[in-house]
């Protein structure tokens, strides 16, 4: 199943599913469930029972096969450090081993080829999920220009991408774009809730949603399991600000969570730790400036303390360094560095003014 605020574009969509296009570009922000339609849609599309725009059944053996991940009519196409993060979480014994490429190579498009001009095992549609889209190297883009340049029926290639500016322009002509939005606060708070259960903290819930810009799928991670214990010594190191903590021993801290350790996998990327390090500076100068705690209502005690202590100027030029920190973040710079880095400037810009002699 989609959630509720994708299924009104389900019924659209499988509505009239012989308008189907041979190429859907899915788009939308980040974490509103994306990848969940782009699963639910090749399932359903392979579904041996469903009609009309029901979801896949969940029964027949083509739906077996795609649970198994072995369905013979499906590709999907991701990045190998996804699909080693993926395979990592499902086997805790696997020791690691080289790092993955974090995109999408030639050598994993190139079979796409051969599957997609034989006919169906199934006798329906074959389909590929590729995500992100944005992901594929030069190479791999150009090898899938080709195969949609020339479509071949009941083929289905779903890519998904939260940054569609990325790809090639041959590519997004011959796509189909299929925009999904963010939902509104409520559909979202219930959704997660719904998700948590009845027991989860509320205020963990709320502050899981603002701190991520109301993307559902990703506050769901957020609040649960290894990544809420991060978010909360996160908050614990940011909210003593210019005191205790030596900001090299926090930035070693940070740089465990973006690499995992050996059988873990990465709980973060440094892009998410500059983004709510943003968030939490924008908490504490709109304090200063009389406005609401918004990214991190459970921490206005904390923010109040800062704002009343740091100077306008000094959070200001702060807001400007992490912007350079955020257009660098995906670049392999040393994480050590990158966080003593920015550590340290968070903790001169927090710090109370030195009384005048
Ligand atoms: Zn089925």
């Amino acid at each position: 199943m989609v959630p509720d605020w994708i299924a009104p574009i389900w019924v659209k969509l499988m509505s009239q599913p012989e308008r189907l296009p041979h190429a859907l570009l899915v788009t939308g922000p980040m974490g509103i469930g994306k990848r969940v339609f782009a699963q639910e849609l090749a399932r359903r599309l392979l579904c041996e029972r469903a009609t009309g725009t029901a979801y896949a059944c969940d029964q027949c053996a083509s739906c077996t096969w795609f649970a198994s991940g072995n369905h013979p009519d499906f590709r999907f196409i991701a990045p190998e450090s996804e699909l080693q993060a993926e395979a990592d979480a499902s086997d805790s014994k696997n020791e690691g081993g080289d790092k993955a490429s974090s995109q999408i190579r030639i050598d994993q498009v190139r079979p796409l080829a051969d599957f997609i001009s034989t006919s169906s095992h199934r006798h329906g549609w074959r389909v590929v999920v590729l995500q992100p889209a944005e992901g594929m190297n030069l190479h791999a883009a150009n090898s899938i220009l080709k195969l949609l340049e020339e479509p071949t029926n009941n083929t289905l290639f779903i890519m998904v991408s939260d940054e569609p500016n990325k790809l090639l322009p041959t590519i997004l002509s011959r796509c189909r774009k299929l925009a999904l939005n963010k939902p509104s606060y409520e559909s979202a708070r219930a959704w997660l809730q719904h998700q948590a259960g009845k027991s989860a903290d509320a205020c963990l819930l709320d502050a899981s949603l603002a701190l991520c810009s109301g993307a559902p799928y990703l506050a769901a991670e957020l609040a649960q399991g290894q990544a809420a214990a991060v978010y909360a010594e996160f908050v614990k190191h940011l909210a003593q600000g210019s005191a205790a903590q030596d900001p090299i021993s926090v930035a070693e801290k940070w740089s465990t969570w973006c690499t995992g350790r050996k059988n873990e996998r990465a709980t973060l990327e440094r892009v998410v730790l500059v983004d709510w390090l943003q968030k939490w500076l924008s908490d504490v100068l709109s304090h200063q400036f009389g406005g609401a705690v918004r990214f991190f209502p459970t921490q206005t005690a904390a923010i109040g303390k800062l704002a009343g202590q740091a100077r306008t100027e000094s959070l200001l030029a702060l807001m400007d360094d992490l912007v350079r920190f955020r257009a660098v973040a995906h670049h392999p710079l040393n994480l050590r560095l990158f966080f003593d880095d920015l550590l340290l400037r968070y903790q001169r810009a927090v710090a109370a003014p030195a009384p005048a002699r």
